[in-house]
């Protein structure tokens, strides 16, 4: 059980920054809370979220700006646990034509595999 500030009854990650829904917890801290896609699209694929309800990336302005680069020093942190030395990538999908599909602001770390060059 987590505190989240400012949550949303209906959204998924909320529940799941709360304990309402289970996750595979990577890690946690009073910003932020890690947790494995549960439908990994690479050998590691973790998926970093504030534990504020912040839609998505459009929604980043000077009041969070120091929450998210918190979340960037995290993502460094997860992926040196995670052994990820041959590198990752970090995608945050924003809006409909990214393919956002969980509307609460998440960081995907995708690695453990060498990807392609195309992004789009
Ligand atoms: P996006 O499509 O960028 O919004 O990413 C949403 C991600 O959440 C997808 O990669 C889903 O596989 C993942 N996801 C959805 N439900 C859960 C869940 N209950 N636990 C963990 N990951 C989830
Ligand atoms: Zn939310």
């Amino acid at each position: 059980m987590s505190d989240v500030l400012n949550y949303d009854d209906n959204c998924l990650f909320c529940k799941i920054i709360k304990g309402d829904i289970p996750s595979t917890k990577v890690y946690e801290d009073h910003l932020c809370y890690a947790f494995r896609d549960i439908n990994p699209q690479a050998p590691t694929h973790i998926l970093v979220v504030p534990k504020v309800h912040i839609p998505s990336v459009a929604e980043i302005d000077g009041k969070n700006e120091a929450l998210v680069g918190h979340m960037f020093t995290v993502i460094a942190r997860i992926a040196r646990e995670e052994g990820l030395e041959g590198g990752y990538r970090v995608i945050s999908n924003c809006g409909p034509d990214a393919g956002q599909t969980v509307p609460h602001l998440h960081f995907h770390i995708l690695g453990g595999v060498k990807m392609g060059e195309r992004m789009a």
